[in-house]
Order: structure tokens, then sequence, then C-alpha cells
């Protein structure tokens, strides 16, 4: 069904629900919340998008696409004073924060300047919400979703296994009294034995004390449920426990970058990629199937430059060809200028595609001649490669990448642990350090690129999950039915006129 400025043609047969998402500033939690609102329409409702002038510039290209095909997805941009919270101008992004964890506490703060705004904008242009769904890191939303009288759900770009963890860790406090953040902790009333050092729990990226975590404590209950970008059949049990365990209902709607799985060109997701597309498929068509390594560490990781340049080196020494993701920032120059004098990139030209900025991920992860991620296991580039049935080198940093890399390792079996067992603090990391060797790269890539052994069966699983992963989502799949389930119980509350 398509739409002008809102307004369906034709009489829908029942009414058009409507609703209103608003991601968190940050790419790994839009590029979720930008796929969602497409699943969304496609099932049929209507969609108010919530950001930011410059993130807005940022997916220009999925608002061109969206009002080139007329979809109900209504963009909105509300603009934040960064200079009100003293953050410089500009820092609309969290991977705009230069100090990393040192800035969190502002940029929350900088956020709850869009409560007013959205709701006059909601009051004055229709039609009316009926429902919201946001990120936990917005709980002022409770606030709009109640003076609409309208039903809020969470998001927060966790795995239900993620989830079900940091619910028992905060519930239960497991860390209160222990003083050592590398010693394992078990976590009661987990449905099987597990313990996690405070260290590789999300309390390695703290939500800084004062009112937003405040907010963010007292709203969380208050949800009508959570949505998840996973899908029932991989974590079933985590699904059931977490539901259980919250007494909402959990909403597996993933994996919801599947949702264009059938356009014919392969498109970029987030910001503008930095070497086209057709560049990289090119570049892969000349390479044998399941033979490339892919590597990439997110959206606002921060590799320093002696790491940076023992990856390199671990890559050209595994002989196996590669595809490298190196964000450009200031603190790179000791990197590319080494890049430069070592002739890096001649030196393995003839198998090493080095990108830097920003990659068209989900492409590439979907062109066969991939054969494994390294990846820092954030759960957006997780269940990407799930998606593509691709297996992993899990090399978590911070947040709940460690929980992620469980999940992927010894529960799902599709992955090889790069071996970092303490987080890095975001913003604060050391200039010198070299937490993992050339030598474990090489060994690692070996060891998951495999014609037999572990590595091959781990490709079989990774290939039977990605195989679920596009059921799930297709009519019918486990996924599919919750999306319509979902919009048929806002359906039931919008009132009859
Ligand atoms: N991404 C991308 N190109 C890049 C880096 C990241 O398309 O060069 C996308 C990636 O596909 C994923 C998101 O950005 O959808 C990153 O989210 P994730 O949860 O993996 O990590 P975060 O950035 O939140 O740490």
């Amino acid at each position: 069904q398509k739409a002008v400025n809102g307004l369906h043609h034709g009489a829908p047969t029942s009414p058009q629900p409507h609703f209103v998402l608003v991601p968190f500033l940050a790419q790994g939690h839009i590029i979720p919340i930008v796929d969602l609102a497409h699943v969304l329409v496609d099932h049929g409702a209507f969609v108010t998008f919530v950001t930011t002038p410059l993130n807005a510039s940022r997916i220009r290209h999925y608002i061109e696409r969206a009002r080139d095909l007329q979809l109900s997805i209504r963009f909105v941009t509300l603009p934040i004073n960064c200079a009100e919270v003293g953050l410089p101008e500009g820092s609309e992004n969290l991977d705009a924060l230069t100090a990393g964890l040192k800035q969190f506490k502002e940029f929350l703060e900088a956020c709850l300047q869009l409560q007013d705004p959205l709701i006059s904008y909601l009051k004055e242009h229709g039609p009316p919400p009926n429902c919201v769904i946001s990120d936990i890191f917005h709980p002022w939303t409770g606030d709009v979703a109640r003076t609409f009288g309208v039903p809020r759900f969470s998001f927060m770009g966790f795995s239900a296994f993620s989830h079900l963890c940091r619910h028992i860790m905060d519930s239960k406090n497991i860390y209160d009294k222990v003083t050592d953040d590398h010693q394992p902790v078990s976590l009661p009333g987990f449905p099987h034995p597990l313990e996690i050092p405070k260290t590789q729990s999300p309390w390695n990226f703290p939500i800084p004390d004062g009112r937003v975590r405040n907010m963010i404590i007292d709203e969380e209950p208050k949800v009508h449920g959570v949505i998840v970008n996973s899908f029932e059949e991989m974590e079933p049990v985590y699904v059931e426990c977490f539901d259980k365990a919250i007494q909402k209902k959990v909403w597996t709607l993933g994996p919801m970058g599947l949702y264009n799985r059938n356009t014919k060109k392969p498109n970029t997701r987030g910001d503008k990629a930095s070497m086209d597309i057709e560049r990289c498929m090119n570049w892969l068509d000349g390479m044998q199937d399941q033979s490339v390594i892919y590597v990439s560490f997110g959206s606002i990781a921060r590799i320093m430059p002696l790491q940076l340049i023992e990856i390199g080196l671990g890559l050209e020494a595994s002989k196996k060809p590669f595809i490298w993701v190196v964000k450009s920032r200031p603190h790179n120059s000791e990197f590319e200028q080494w890049l430069i004098e070592e002739r890096f990139e001649e030196r393995t030209k003839d198998r090493g595609l080095l990108i830097q900025g920003w990659a068209p991920q989900t492409a590439i992860l979907s062109h066969n001649a991939i054969g494994g991620f390294m990846t820092h296991c954030g759960w957006n580039s997780v269940i990407e490669s799930i998606s593509s049935g691709v297996p992993m080198i899990t090399w978590p940093h911070f947040a709940e990448q460690f929980l992620n890399e469980i999940l992927v390792v010894d529960i799902l079996k599709i992955g090889v642990r790069i071996g970092v067992t303490s987080s890095v603090t975001w913003g604060s990391e050391k200039r010198d350090e070299v937490m993992v060797k050339r030598d474990d790269v090489e060994r690692k890539i070996l060891e998951l690129i495999n014609e037999e052994g572990e590595g091959m069966k781990k490709r079989d699983k990774a290939r039977e999950l990605g195989t679920m992963a596009k059921k799930a989502m297709e009519e019918g799949g486990s996924s599919y039915q919750n999306i319509k389930l979902l919009i048929q119980e806002i359906q039931q509350q919008i009132p009859v006129v």
C-alpha cells in the first residue's frame, strides 16, 4: 500500500496504525529502527521516524527513497542544542563524542530536549499516534506516550540472551559486593549455569548517574513490551525466560535487516559508503566462494594505531583474501603513515581491499565470497552475519558485546574467540596498547576459514542459521507473524470513530 503525505489511497479495511519510532542517536540504533520502520510500513502501518538534522542528513538516501517510493514513513527532524548541555556543536550522534563515555551524560541530557518539540509536532500534525517504540536511552518518550494515551514499547538493540543477562545482573545487583572486575560472577536464575565478570558485562559502559539514569530505571518497567531484533528459533529459551522475568511480551521481529532481501540492487545502510558498492561487489566476484575474511568493528569502537598495524600484519600473514574496514579518525595518522611507508596496500593488492571510512556492510556480508567476519560483536553486526550465514571471529570491546560473544561462540557455535577478556573503556583507549597480536589474528583466521574440521562445522551451522533467519522473516515465519500480531494489537486499541 502506498501513501502520499502519510495518507493512504483508498479506504483501508481496518484503521492504519500510526507508530512513532524514536531511535537513540547512534548508527547501531538508527539502522535497525530504519529497518523496523520499513518492516512496519510493509505490513500496512504509518510511521513517524524521529531524529535530528545531522542524523537525518546521514540517512538522506533512506529519506529520499521513502519519498520517491511514496512509502508511509514520515521523517521528522527536531534540533538539539548541544551547547546548552556543554557539548561541542554537532554532537548529535554517539560517534561524534570525541571524549567517549566522559560525554555520555551530557549526550543523554541533550536528548531530553526532544520531548516537548515532539509532543507539539505530534499534536499539530496528524494522524494521532497509536504507539511509541523508542530506545531505553530515551526515557522521556514514556511521557510522550502517556500524553497521547498510547503504549510505549522499548528497543535497545540487544539479543534476548543479552537482555536476560542484563535483567538478572541489574535486578539482583550481582556486582554490588564484587571488588575485582575480572572475577566471574554467577547469574542466579539463568536457564543454565553462567558466570560473567563485571568487565564483560554491560556495566563496562555504564549509564552515568543522574537524572536520565533515574528516568531510565523508572520508565523501563512501565513499557508495554520489548522489541528485539532477533528471531525465536535462534534463542527460544532466552526469549521465553526474559518474557517470564519481566512479565511482558518480548517481540522478536527480526532479523529486521532482511526486510529488503528481495531488492536486486544491494544498498548501503547508515552512512554513505566510502567505497562504491559496485567496486566491492566486483572485487568480491573475483574471489573464491567463502574464502574472504571481512574485518570491521562497527561505528564507535576506536582501534589504536599499533593495534591496527598488528591487525594488518596478521591479515597479511594469513595469506587469505580480506576486506578490512578502518574508520577515519584523528588518532589514525600514525597508522596512515605506516600504510604509506610500508606500502601495505600494494603488498596485499592481489587479495586485500582496505575501506577507510564507512563500508556497505550488509552487501559485503551477503556476498558468497565471504567466509568469515572478524567483528566487535555489536548486535547488529552479529545478526547481519547470521542473516548471511557467515561464521565469526569474535573480538568484543565494550557494552554487551562480550555477552554476544558467548551467544555466538558457546551457544550457537558459529564463531571462534580472538581471545580478549577485558573491556576497553570507550574514549579512554590506551594509545600504545596491543590487545591482540598479529599471530593470533593469523591463527584465528586460519582456524575459521578452513576447509575441514571445526571451521567447516561452524560454517555449516552458520549457514543453517542463515536459512532459519530468512524463514523467520518470510510470510508465515515467526518474526513475520509477530509483526502482524503487533500491528493487530495496536489496531485493536484504536478508537472507532
Ligand atoms: N556499519 C556499516 N558500515 C560500517 C560500519 C558499520 O554499514 O563501516 C553498520 C553495520 O552494518 C551495523 C551498524 O553499522 O548495522 C553497527 O552496529 P553494531 O551493533 O554492529 O555496532 P556499533 O556501531 O553499535 O558498535
